[in-house]
């Protein structure tokens, strides 16, 4: 009886493991214009067990006149107008990931978008931030695979403001770079 439950548990961890490793790493490009300057990038995504995924931003060319902290968030749908300028292709994105139809919050709160990646801390036109997030995966639920990071001009209010958009977006502008999340490996 013993040894049929510890057959039960191993064939149902293994399934679970299978599962769950659909996608172990993904990445978006992210690219924009703001005024001159050309804001380039990288965000890679590691899925480290089922409730944790590492997440590792990299973009440089933030105008100097921006930040020091910007809003960053894991948009809705891919990347539906990609020839357009930057504000377009990104804004076709739509709004933040929302499947649990909660008002926008912080990464450090349940009570947030599942996109809600709170403020990018930004150096010397440089973000370089890496967190992990319990809410986000590359697997379901909450697959984030073919959505798109977007970075905005503002700070985020992190859902603290007064007004109604606060709620919904943070107040953080509109958008200044962004790229599409593709599987890697
Ligand atoms: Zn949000």
């Amino acid at each position: 009886m013993k040894y049929l439950i510890f057959l039960l548990i191993l064939s149902l961890s293994s399934n679970l493991s299978t599962n769950y490793q659909l996608s172990k790493k993904a990445f978006a490009i992210v690219e924009g214009e703001y005024e001159k300057s050309h804001i380039r990038g990288h965000v890679i995504f590691k899925q480290l067990n089922i409730f944790n995924l590492h997440v590792m931003v990299h973009i440089t060319g933030i105008p100097s006149k921006l930040g020091p902290r910007l809003g960053f968030h894991v948009h809705k749908n891919g990347i539906l107008n990609p020839l357009a300028n930057t504000t377009v292709r990104c804004e076709s994105a739509g709004p933040h990931y929302n499947p649990l139809n909660r008002p926008h919050g912080n990464i450090s709160s349940w009570k947030r978008h599942v996109g809600d990646y709170g403020n990018m801390v930004v150096h010397n036109g440089t973000i370089k931030a890496q967190f992990v997030d319990r809410l986000t995966r590359l697997h379901r639920p909450f697959n984030i695979i073919g959505r798109t990071v977007v970075l905005h001009e503002r700070e985020d209010d992190l859902g603290l403001g007064a007004d109604k958009n606060s709620k919904i977006n943070g107040n953080s502008g509109p958008p200044i770079a962004c790229g599409m999340i593709g599987v890697w490996s």
